[in-house]
């Protein structure tokens, strides 16, 4: 038996043998555990998407519901005005320079396909993540990869070298998913300055709010000071609501005009209501912030404890080196209910492991030491 497949997949391929019904080949076929195509699996722990399993805040909770009496009309006059209200006022810029998405996947497709059709490159760090890249390259955009620091830090040197005039667009994911390391403000700010001259940077902050210093890492004040550059956030993490789906950029209007014209869903009433009453809520992101720097603690103690080295993590997740293959180690956890990230070469016998509940995690370390052992 493939020892992948899930275990209701498993249940379905038996009752099928045992009824002997022919099971048709796409049934056979295992999908990666952990991935962001593998099905629902009831009932497993899901450490595996860096979702926040605290959210949505009470706050926004109620904004959602509260929403429902304006469900019935579209989200652009009304609560996408809000919203971009909001946030250009918490971020010093003009509505113009505010794009909405649903989810801030939406904006890397968006700003994937404008920079990356008729020929356009991209530059991007290996690993990353790969919402942008990916979706690129399906309209035919070559990404250029650079390798990250021993440290598993975003080599911006290297990548400076590496801009040709066919690369139209740079993407700096900061913190980086799924190393969850964070490059050096200031060494960022000179990257931006130099690499801004020759193409559009793309700086992806989904986890800025729980960095040790959102301030000081985000670069927000160089799209307030006209620089070709992009810095994108979302509702998905601190925030708790990646199922919502609202996330946001901001760039020079411009450049933001461009990204829109690519945009295809947009948001929605109930997610928008809901980002507006969380954004506010300082105490739930307070929370939030407390809840991930422990988890964090406790992946960390146990990779000291079992010998592993690990990233330095500023976000809701973990990179660390089992050792194990990462497809035998994913395969072990989800034995013990557990689902963990995805593979992500180079490093194959590492591991991304997100925070999940306190309970969550508690599971999670007396899973690790079972699932090593074997
Ligand atoms: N950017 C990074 C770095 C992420 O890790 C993720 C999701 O995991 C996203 C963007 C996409 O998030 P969403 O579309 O939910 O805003």
């Amino acid at each position: 038996m493939n020892r992948s497949i899930t275990r209701r997949q498993w249940f379905r391929r038996a009752a099928g043998a045992a009824a002997g019904v022919a099971v048709a080949p796409q049934v056979l076929t295992a999908r990666p555990v952990g991935t962001r195509r593998s099905p629902p699996v009831d009932g497993l722990i899901r450490l595996s998407s860096n979702e926040n399993p605290y959210g949505p805040s009470p706050k926004a909770r109620a904004a959602m519901q509260a929403a429902f009496d304006e469900a019935w009309r579209y989200p652009y006059a009304g609560a996408v005005e809000d919203f971009v209200a909001l946030i250009a006022e918490r971020e010093g810029v003009t509505p113009e320079h505010v794009i909405v998405g649903g989810g801030s996947s939406e904006i890397l497709h968006a700003t994937g396909m404008a920079y990356g059709l008729h020929g356009g490159e991209l530059l991007a760090a290996n690993p990353t993540y790969e919402g942008m890249p990916r979706y690129a390259g399906k309209v035919g955009a070559y990404t250029h990869r650079v390798s990250l620091t021993d440290d598993l830090v975003h080599d911006l040197a290297a990548m400076d070298r590496r801009i040709t005039p066919a690369v139209k667009l740079v993407f700096v994911c900061n913190p980086n998913n799924p190393t969850g390391t964070v490059v050096d403000p200031e060494t960022h700010r000179d990257f931006i300055s130099s690499v801004s001259r020759r193409a559009v940077v793309f700086v992806d902050e989904a986890y800025i709010e729980l960095t040790d210093d959102p301030a000081a890492h985000t670069m927000v004040d160089l799209v307030r000071h006209d620089y070709n550059v992009i810095v994108s956030r979302t509702l998905s993490k601190i925030h708790g609501m990646a199922g919502a789906r609202v996330g946001y950029a901001l760039a020079r209007p411009d450049i933001a005009e461009r990204v829109r014209t690519f945009g295809m869903a947009g948001s929605n009433v109930m997610g928008l209501r809901g980002a507006i009453a969380s954004l506010q809520d300082a105490e739930f992101q307070a929370f939030s912030r407390q809840k991930m720097a422990e988890g964090r603690q406790l992946i960390y103690r146990l990779c000291d404890e079992m010998g592993y080295r690990y990233a330095a993590s500023q976000t809701n997740f973990v990179f660390f080196q089992t050792g194990k293959p990462i497809d035998v180690f994913q395969r072990g956890m989800q034995d013990q209910g557990i689902l963990v990230g995805r593979p992500f070469p180079p490093y194959l016998d590492w591991a991304r492991v997100s925070i999940g509940t306190e309970q969550d995690m508690q599971a999670f370390a007396t899973a690790l030491p079972k699932v090593m052992a074997v």
